[in-house]
Parts: structure tokens; C-alpha cells; sequence
């Protein structure tokens, strides 16, 4: 589940056809876990980052806002 990181709102990867979020998720590398959602009301993308179990530490995440424009970017690059 990611929250928006400017209204908080919930960005559910699977939610209605009309929101429509594009999702990056699977982008695995090493222990860590991205995932990307996009926000219809704030225009702007929320990456979230999950670090799971690095080193026996607890799981750490942490959100990253993105600009439309570059998050679109990114949603080319990996759909490509
Ligand atoms: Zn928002």
C-alpha cells in the first residue's frame, strides 16, 4: 500500500480502471523493493522504497514524490 506523499491519500496499484494509476513494482534489486503509484489528484507520483531485512535490521520505507513528468519518464522506461 502506498500513501500519497502530498494529500496522504491511499494509491492502490489495482484500484478502479478510472484512476488508473500506472505501477511500477517487481523492480527488485538486491533486498530492496520499489514501488511506484500515481496520484490523479495531486498529479504527482509516489515512489515507495522497501529496504526488507537488510543486515537483520527491521524493514525500513520510505516515499519519494516525483514530478509528472519525469515519473512518466520512468513508466516509459520500463514498460519499454
Ligand atoms: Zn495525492
Amino acid at each position: 500500500m502506498v500513501r500519497c506523499c502530498a494529500c496522504g491519500a491511499i494509491l492502490d496499484p489495482d484500484g478502479t480502471e478510472k484512476a488508473r494509476p500506472p505501477s511500477i513494482s517487481g523492480s527488485v534489486m538486491g533486498d530492496e523493493i520499489t514501488e511506484t503509484c500515481y496520484c490523479v489528484a495531486c498529479r504527482v507520483y509516489t515512489i515507495e522504497v522497501v529496504r526488507d531485512r537488510f543486515l537483520g535490521e527491521e524493514s525500513v520505507s520510505y516515499h519519494v514524490p516525483v514530478p509528472k513528468e519525469r515519473g512518466d519518464r520512468q513508466v516509459a522506461l520500463i514498460s519499454a
